[in-house]
């Protein structure tokens, strides 16, 4: 069985709502994980935070808003008037349901149970459409399965077991539809895979089912024109492996939530990631299979910042990395690229939240030194070590190019180049002629 799942944009109208539909119903039996239409979750994320300022005011007019909304999408939706009225009763108890927290006490309990609404209402949507159309189609409750553990993790052992029993409850079923994100943690609460977490869900279901492929479905064409950050100017990455994919999902989250990679990669199951827009073609294929000495995809990720400690007391010391590391942790900031040498260490950093206090901790153990407006080139590919003369075209390629630093041997698949942002395009371009282009 394979596992499809839709995000955001891909179920953010009523037409694309059919669109889907018509995309999933060719009679293969299949669970497609759906997200909340596009925009919904951050307006229950801007909903939860007028109740948490307690202004139910506030909170008010915005759901009312969203609820218009989705009478709109019902009415475009549905031409029968059997199903039109059964899911704008849904709408009208799901937004009653919302409004019954502004009266109350709101605290993270409540706020989880209101970002769970939109993926509540998305599967209703598209189950009761499908319906509609006389397709042999189920909902099942990602509550009664998806569940965390003590440590928020997810629960393989739970989720396969009650997934099963949900399944068989409809052995006649052709198509499951469940909510991606949202699930119970330990305690029974509802609870959530945090922002982004519907590929994650899908990821968990496939291993879950041993699923022959899991699919991601997503608006490829709308990312691209507002996320510049993935390069691709060539030809389509059409083959990734898991780990080159883990690479490039820090620069570009919004094709594949990092977190999804995990569970397909332990179960062996490939990922697919294909175009809502261009249903037909091939799309990119994560799986364990590396193509030997190939370099896949270079990417770029902006706004970062590089912090140098010079001390001459590194010198021979050991422990010195510890308390370097230890005051980025404190801070609850991620150290995303990191250089040595004998009298210093450089560091970058994309969350800029407590620079200042960083640095001035820092500055107990030497000199410190700050460029801002720097940016991440990423090259990803097979990169092993034993393969000669890949960084020697990489490195060819920077040459007209001021580099802060350099990452190598990190891993199996990345050269990681630290520059300036206003040299990006010029680095980019000559990184893709050299490495691709001949
Ligand atoms: P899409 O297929 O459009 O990416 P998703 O359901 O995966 O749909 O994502 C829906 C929206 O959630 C995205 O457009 C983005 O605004 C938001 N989102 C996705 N990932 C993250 C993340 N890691 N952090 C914050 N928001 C995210
Ligand atoms: N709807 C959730 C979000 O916007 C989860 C997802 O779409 O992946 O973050
Ligand atoms: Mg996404």
């Amino acid at each position: 069985m394979k596992v499809l799942k839709f995000g955001g944009t891909s179920v953010g109208s009523a037409q694309r709502m059919k669109d889907v539909a018509k995309l999933i119903t060719d009679g293969e039996k299949k669970i497609v994980v759906l997200s909340a239409m596009s925009g919904t979750t951050n307006t229950l994320v801007e909903i939860s935070d007028y109740l948490y300022k307690k202004n139910p005011e506030g909170a008010n007019e915005i759901i009312n808003n969203l609820e218009a909304k989705y009478k709109k999408h019902v009415e475009e939706l549905f031409s029968t008037e059997e199903y039109k009225k059964k899911t704008l009763d849904l709408i009208r108890e799901e937004f009653d349901f919302i409004r019954s927290y502004t009266k109350d006490l709101f605290t993270l309990f409540e706020e989880k149970v209101i970002l769970a609404q939109g993926e509540i209402i998305s599967t209703n949507m598209v189950t009761n459409y499908l319906q509609e159309q006389r397709v042999n189609a189920v909902l099942i409750s990602a509550l009664e399965y998806m569940r965390t553990d003590k440590n928020a993790e997810p629960d393989p052992i739970y989720i396969k077991e009650k997934l099963k029993v949900q399944l068989e409850k409809y052995p006649d079923a052709d198509i499951y539809i469940t909510q991606g994100f949202i699930c119970r943690n330990a305690y029974g609460e509802i609870d959530n895979l945090q922002r982004g977490g519907s590929d994650y869900t899908a990821s968990l279901i496939g291993a879950a089912v041993n699923a022959s492929e899991i699919q991601i479905w997503t608006d490829i064409d709308g990312m691209h024109d507002n996320d510049p950050r993935i390069v691709d100017k060539t030809s389509p990455v059409r083959q990734l492996q898991f780990e080159e994919a883990a690479e490039l999902a820090y620069f570009g989250a919004k094709i594949l939530h990092p977190t999804c990679i995990q569970p397909a990669k332990y179960a062996n199951i490939p990922v697919r990631l294909l175009n809502t827009m261009e249903p037909s073609a091939p799309g990119t294929l994560i799986s364990n299979d590396t193509e030997h000495g190939k370099i896949k995809a270079v990417a770029a990720k902006d706004n970062i910042t590089a912090i140098k400690i010079k001390s001459s007391r590194m010198l021979l010391a050991h422990g010195f990395l510890r308390k370097v590391f230890e005051i980025f942790e404190s801070y609850q900031t991620s150290i995303d690229m990191i250089c040595t040498s004998e009298v210093g260490v450089s560091m970058s950093i994309d969350n800029t939240k407590h620079l200042q206090e960083i640095v001035n901790d820092l500055k107990k153990y030497g000199t410190v030194t700050v460029d801002s407006d720097m940016c991440i080139i990423c090259v990803v590919g097979d990169l092993t070590w034993e393969n000669v003369g890949f960084e020697t075209q990489a490195l060819y390629a920077m040459r007209e190019i001021p580099v802060r630093m350099i990452s190598y041997g990190g891993s199996n698949y990345n050269i990681s180049f630290l520059i300036k942002e206003e040299d990006k395009k010029r680095a980019l371009q000559s990184l893709s002629d050299t490495l691709f282009n001949h």
